[in-house]
């Protein structure tokens, strides 16, 4: 009784607030998000469920997580769930104080991509101990039982992707080389980010050890080459170093770039040297997420490729998931042996994640209807 008063005050403040705590952020044009997950064709009024999830994302400053926020208030509400959406500016304790109201309001699912997967485990104990379904959401939640489930991504599969890219557009495989290369990992409170520097490096590394690739600042290593927080401002001054310590007198031919934001960074420290004229072309750079900024930059001839991984169908598993937990129905996943957060192995679904070059974006971005073409030009 007391879950279902707070279920109608929620909705209830929700609709009074015009939608603050559920609704679309409005995000500038430049990383606007992208489409909306389908909702059912007869979405008429779904059966409500009476239950409330609880969606803590990370932050705003990323187009992919507004997305994503967007498209699991939509499936979760067509499929007769109440929301309560909460974004926290990369700040941690602003996500653990999110969190916590979610746990006292009554929420019977939270939904949460985590800033720090580490800083959470003291409400994951309370939300356990409350009977609450705890799905880490694209981001795993570490040295905690209380986590039932993971969606997400092939996490190693994006870093082979990534690094495949800098494969084909050097044709490392027929050219002579040696190129040179820097490498740049993201936030090193985010395990994704191991997972994506591990793939990119099973592709590499044989280049490495055969002398045809060069590392030449020697920054090997998550330890060296980690970007906290995935701040592009902070890749940008690392990059800044890179060049005018190891690449004064000599071309970089490739960055290994784990994400978008990073990406843009990376680039703007290159243009600043001289970088992406006739003369001296843009070096081959990486990037994730595909958001609007870099795949504009793509067509640019600037940045090379990025990474594509539908949070429509991120949004869509989650809510099968949960749905099927609740009900206490088989959960969907594909995955019990690779995500140990190091208390145990969260069982995991693994969505594929898709290569974007300048070759293929319309057919995945546009033609698959996650952008319009007028988002793009
Ligand atoms: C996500 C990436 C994203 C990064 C930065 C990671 O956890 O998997 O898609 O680029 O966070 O937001």
């Amino acid at each position: 009784m007391k879950k279902q008063l707070l279920f109608a005050l929620v909705l209830i403040s929700a609709l009074v607030l015009g939608g603050c705590a559920t609704g679309s952020p409005a995000a500038p044009a430049d990383t606007a998000a992208p489409a909306d997950a389908a909702a059912p064709a007869d979405a008429a009024a779904p059966e409500a469920t009476g239950k409330l999830v609880g969606i803590s994302m990370p932050t705003k400053s990323s187009a992919r997580w507004i997305a994503d926020g967007d498209n699991m208030v939509k499936v979760f509400e067509a499929a007769g769930y109440g929301t309560d959406l909460q974004y926290a500016e990369d700040d941690i304790p602003t996500q653990l104080t999110q969190i916590e109201s979610m746990v006292a309001n009554g929420a019977d699912v939270l939904v949460i991509a985590a800033i720090d997967g580490s800083t959470l485990t003291d409400v994951l104990q309370k939300a356990h101990d409350a009977g609450i379904l705890v799905m880490a959401y694209d981001r795993l939640l570490v040295n905690t039982e209380n986590v039932d489930y993971y969606s997400t991504f092939d996490n190693f599969q994006v870093g082979v992707l990534q690094a495949s890219q800098i494969v084909d557009a050097l044709d490392l495989e027929n050219a002579d080389g040696p190129f040179n290369i820097e490498l740049f990992g993201g936030s090193p409170d985010d395990t994704n980010a191991f997972y994506f520097y591990d793939g990119a490096m099973s592709v590499l590394q044989p280049f490495i050890d055969s002398g045809k690739v060069v590392v030449g600042s020697g920054q090997v290593g998550m330890d060296k080459v980690s970007t906290l927080r995935w701040d592009g401002a902070t890749a940008q001054a690392r990059m800044d170093n890179l060049l005018s310590a190891y690449y004064a007198d000599k071309r970089i031919d490739a960055v290994l770039s784990p994400y978008d934001g990073i990406s843009i960074g990376i680039l703007s420290s290159l243009k600043g040297v001289g970088y992406g004229s006739a003369e001296q072309p843009m070096p081959v750079v990486t990037g994730q997420d595909a958001e609007i900024p870099s795949v504009r930059s793509i067509l640019a001839g600037e940045q090379y490729g990025t990474i594509f991984k539908d949070t429509r169908e991120l949004a869509k598993v989650t809510a099968e998931m949960v749905d099927a937990a609740l009900k206490g129905e088989e959960v969907p996943i594909n995955d019990t042996t690779t995500y140990d957060n190091g208390v145990k192995v969260v069982p995991s679904y693994l969505l594929v994640p898709h290569s974007v070059d300048a070759s293929n974006w319309e057919q995945l971005l546009v033609d698959s209807g996650y952008y319009t073409m007028d988002q793009i030009q």
